[in-house]
């Protein structure tokens, strides 16, 4: 068998919210996280609506572009919705994916996240579009000091069903070994990163996945927590 993400899945609603508004996919070639937002379960839509289109993509041919096409697909998705579900009007949905075809296609917009854990050292793959985020590049706000921000939850970016919405698509060479994560922020936000790579690199993926949504649910639990563990086997 040719190198694929092995995948491990958890997500949960929290201690606080009544609804699990992100959603997620795993296949072997293709993991994905979004954390939806709206009222009157619009946020839920929103980002089941951009999963299932990233469900379509062609699970052999190189990826090219197919990735960001398909995200384009669910946010024109995300407009029919709206049009035809008024009370879905003002959704939007983050969402972090990587592809897999012999390197990696990162795909992201909005604030939640994906992680690569190589050799033992974490780095972060994607860029948050967020207050905060843009804090830290101006250089008048510490990285460390993010996660205690009062408007660290401010996104400035989100698919939304607006045509101009457009990931940010960065391709990453893989090695096999490699363990992926990806996250919403209700483990980024609650977990500080050291934490994060030591849960990670447990050794079985099942384990590391179930410890990272541990320590999210120890922090507090304050939002939904979607994790995905993908090891490139
Ligand atoms: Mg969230």
């Amino acid at each position: 068998m040719g190198l694929a993400l092995r995948h491990a899945v958890r997500t949960h609603p929290g201690l606080v919210r009544e609804r699990n508004e992100d959603a997620v996919l795993a296949s072997a070639r293709l993991v994905a996280v979004a954390d939806g937002v709206g009222g009157h379960a619009a946020g839920e839509v929103a980002s089941a609506t951009v999963i299932e289109a990233l469900a379509e993509l062609p699970d052999d041919a190189p990826l090219g572009d197919a990735l960001a096409d398909a995200v384009r697909a669910g946010n024109a998705a995300l407009r029919q919705v709206v049009q035809a579900r008024p009370q879905c009007a003002g959704m939007g949905t983050t969402l972090t994916a990587v592809g897999f075809d012999g390197d990696y296609v990162v795909a992201n917009i909005g604030d939640s996240r994906t992680y690569l854990l190589r050799d033992g050292e974490l780095t972060q793959l994607t860029r948050d579009d967020s207050w905060v985020q843009e804090l830290i590049d101006a250089g008048q706000l510490r990285p460390e000091d993010a996660r205690d921000h009062p408007r660290r939850s401010v996104v400035l970016a989100a698919l939304d069903g607006e045509p101009q919405r457009r990931p940010t698509v960065t391709r990453v060479e893989a090695q096999p070994g490699d363990r992926l994560l990806l996250c919403s922020d209700g483990l980024s936000d609650a977990v500080e990163d050291e934490a994060v790579r030591d849960a990670l690199g447990r050794e079985d993926r099942e384990a590391a996945v179930d410890a990272l949504l541990r320590l999210a649910l120890d922090a507090g639990g304050h939002d939904n927590i979607t994790v995905v563990v993908a090891d490139l086997a």
